[in-house]
């Protein structure tokens, strides 16, 4: 019997490691670098903690079998995880990505990995055919989905299908949706990178990243970079989203069905031109994301009338937060043209529809009642 996804926010699968003896049910946070050996070929499984963890494979586990894979590795980043992920590759690998992507994913390949010979395509996975940029050295297509910041949908299943028919890898960015709403190796994915920061951690007070696979090749690989480079995730950080994992289901129920009530009270806000949320029946995404994720999660994008609003939207927030991230309790406000995105050239801002009027919320599980006051104030 396979757990429900509640349970496993809690447990896992349920295979509980055995290293602790005390009945602890908050799993302990093994604070050591190293590990002694009982006498020579006698280990406990442990070594040293660039290498294994406890608290980090507990924390593993658990991200594993949410995501349905079988192996997870947790990183001290998002960034972390999707360096790692990018160490699969070799100079005069292609690969090709949605153009609406995390900003700090672009700054990585181009400033990091182009230098190490890695060749990006970006396109427009709502208007354009994936299979005319398929090159003879393809070797993987990155996605989000939805997307940062416009929150386009791109049908996994459908993409997996034409990177198995040329061999190529998919890496699905889930850190949108998390493993809650959405599992992206269940739709035909190779590997599953998370900012943990975000809705896995759920409460703005520690950075973690995951990589997850089905296939015992990857995931051989990636425990190798892992011990290599060395950006395994610490053990009290590694407990930090233990804990906050516990409570991800009521989290995301709670922050959707919040979002869904500002993106109700956005439609009918005369400053707002136009809101971005798959949930929305006429978004593009809308079908798509209904039949491939069990939620639309709880981030908003929407575009306000004038670039003087949106300052003064900013200025003016006091429930809610100015700030970059999202996926925690509290609800933040972000500006991805100055934060997020900045680093993006004014080309891609543009071709991207990010601009000096588009705001982001990530919504928190505060009072509905009180959001709605809130944007009520800020409108004024
Ligand atoms: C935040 C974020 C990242 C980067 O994660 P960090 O934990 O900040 O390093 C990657 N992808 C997406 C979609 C994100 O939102």
């Amino acid at each position: 019997m396979e757990y429900g996804i509640l349970t496993k926010c809690l447990y896992g699968n349920g295979k509980k490691l055995q290293c602790d003896k005390s009945g602890a049910l908050s799993f302990p946070i093994y604070q050591s670098a190293t590990f002694a050996h009982y006498g020579v070929g006698e280990g406990t499984g442990y070594d040293y903690s660039r290498m294994q963890n406890p608290t980090r494979q507990q924390l593993e586990h658990v991200i594993s079998s949410l995501e349905q894979g079988s192996d997870a590795f947790a990183f001290s980043s998002g960034m972390a995880a999707i360096s790692a992920v990018m160490e699969l590759f070799h100079p005069g690998d292609h690969i090709i990505t949605d153009k609406d992507l995390y900003g700090g994913s672009r700054r990585l390949f181009h400033n990091i990995n182009e230098k190490n010979g890695i060749e990006f395509s970006h396109i427009d996975f709502q208007t354009e055919m994936l299979e005319d940029f398929i090159l003879e050295h393809t070797k993987a297509i990155l996605i989000e989905t939805p997307s940062n910041p416009m929150m386009g949908v791109i049908d996994i299943y459908k993409t997996a299908e034409i990177a198995k028919k040329y061999g190529i890898l998919l890496i699905v960015d889930n850190t949108f949706l998390s493993p809650y709403f959405q599992n992206p190796l269940s739709l035909g994915a190779d590997i599953v990178v998370h900012s943990g920061t975000k809705f896995l951690g759920g409460h703005n007070d520690t950075l973690a990243g995951f990589a997850v696979t089905n296939s015992d090749e990857i995931a051989q690989k990636l425990r190798f970079i892992l011990k290599t480079t060395g950006a395994g995730l610490a053990p009290f950080d590694s407990w930090l989203i233990l804990r906050g994992i516990k409570t991800l289901g009521l989290r995301m129920e709670k922050s959707m069905q919040n979002a869904i009530g500002i993106v109700e009270w956005l439609q009918k806000e005369k400053k707002v031109s136009k809101v971005y949320y798959p949930g929305l029946k006429d978004n593009l995404g809308y079908e798509v994301c209904k039949k491939q994720s069990r939620g639309f999660g709880s981030m908003i994008t929407f575009e306000v009338n004038t670039k003087e609003t949106a300052l003064s939207i900013l200025n003016k927030v006091s429930l809610i937060h100015f700030a970059e991230s999202l996926g925690g309790v509290e609800t933040l406000i972000t500006y991805p043209i100055t934060q997020t995105h900045a680093d993006l050239s004014q080309r891609d801002l543009e071709s991207n529809g990010i601009t000096d009027k588009i705001l982001r919320l990530s919504v928190g599980i505060e009072d509905i009642k009180d959001l709605i006051c809130e944007l009520e104030f800020i409108f004024k």
